[in-house]
């Protein structure tokens, strides 16, 4: 989006300098055919054809303004039709007029100024021809004001073309920090700051991800620590905190890297085995139930059950989209590990009649 309208402020900066250079050489070309200021009876050729070209490319580039033309080529031409109109004027007229060359070359040179106020490279093929033909075509004494007045546009614009540069480079590197940036923000953004694991915002874009692929057998686990108000009611909510890290971590571990966990809020965790039917999800919940068990965090308020932290898991399967669906069967299997105990698990299918 950024890169986007940045690429089409440029791109818009070009037809505009474009149209310009056009419409400026049609009026110059137009003023040189109807009001010449030495008027040599002569068709002017070169002229017409400037002012027909002008012209009909402006009215092609209105109608087909995403059409990228090339710019150095179109001034070079302009710029010759230009030195060809003066050498051909000079000519016709009665002796070698040193107020016409002047004249005309300022011409030249303004537009060329106007319209590539920061295009080096275009403004010296436009002029450069006409600039030539002035100097052959004019006395020695005119030279170094003729000099002069080329060298001086050419400064000023060789100047702007580098600050312009500069400007683009720095406009360039700003917006590629700020995307950097973006995409830093959107990746934190899915993550829950405690634990490092996926929020529910980064639940959602894997699950996305993870349908786009097809269907599939999948099999989802609710996790839920267990009595840890208990544990922090008397550890205070610091060593809560810490806990509930260093759970995050056990069940990261003890999952394939492609499996989605999710801390879901509080104690409780979600973890999406991707390609998985009910063993395997048992195996793999067996594997964090384990893992959790053998962190030995004390948990003397845990009593019932032991004498530290402990989980209790419910899952379910689940395929196509219905992640609703099997997170309430999982829920369900979970409260039902709770009842039995805790430090249980329990899949859907095999929850206890009642
Ligand atoms: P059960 O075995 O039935 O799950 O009992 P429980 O005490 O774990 O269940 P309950 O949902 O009543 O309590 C959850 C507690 O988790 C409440 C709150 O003190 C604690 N908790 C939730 N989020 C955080 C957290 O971000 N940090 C800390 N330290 N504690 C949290
Ligand atoms: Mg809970
Ligand atoms: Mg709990």
């Amino acid at each position: 989006m950024t890169v986007q309208s940045w690429r089409n402020l440029r791109a818009q900066k070009y037809q505009l300098t474009f149209r310009l250079f056009l419409f400026l050489n049609l009026v110059s070309s137009a003023l040189s055919i109807f009001s010449p200021i030495y008027d040599s009876k002569v068709f002017p050729l070169p002229a017409t054809l400037i002012a027909i070209s002008s012209g009909a490319l402006l009215l092609w580039h209105w109608r087909y303004a995403r059409i990228r033309l090339n710019v150095p080529i179109i001034s070079v031409v302009f710029g010759c039709l230009w030195a060809w109109h003066i050498l051909s004027k000079t000519h016709t007229l009665p002796s070698i007029n040193d107020n016409f060359q002047l004249i005309a070359l300022f011409s030249v040179l303004f537009v060329g100024t106007i319209a590539f106020s920061n295009n080096i490279v275009a403004f010296s093929l436009h002029s450069l021809p006409t600039f030539i033909v002035c100097l052959f075509t004019s006395d020695a004494d005119q030279w170094w004001r003729m000099a002069y007045c080329f060298a001086l546009p050419l400064i000023g614009i060789a100047i702007q073309h580098v600050i312009q540069r500069r400007n683009d480079r720095f406009a360039q590197g700003l917006m590629y920090k700020l995307l950097e940036e973006r995409e830093t923000l959107n990746g934190l953004s899915m993550l829950d700051p405690l634990t490092g694991l996926y929020n529910r915002r980064g639940f959602q874009f894997r699950l996305d991800s993870l349908l786009a692929l097809g269907d599939a057998q999948h099999a989802v686990l609710l996790l839920d620590i267990d009595h840890f108000k208990a544990y922090n009611d008397h550890y205070g909510h610091m060593m809560g905190d810490q806990a509930l890290m260093r759970v995050s971590a056990a069940i990261r571990n003890s999952v394939r890297s492609r499996d989605i966990v999710t801390r879901f809020g509080g104690e409780e965790f979600m973890v999406l085995l991707p390609n998985c039917d009910m063993p395997t999800a048992m195996q793999a919940a067996e594997r964090i139930r384990q893992h959790i068990y053998d962190l030995k965090i004390p948990h003397m308020f845990n009593a019932s059950v032991a004498t530290h932290v402990t989980v209790s898991i419910g899952i379910a399967p689940f395929s196509d989209s219905n992640i609703d669906t099997a997170m309430q069967m999982a829920d369900k299997a979970l409260y039902e590990a709770k009842n039995m105990g805790r430090n249980n698990i329990l899949t859907s299918d095999h929850m206890p009649s009642r």
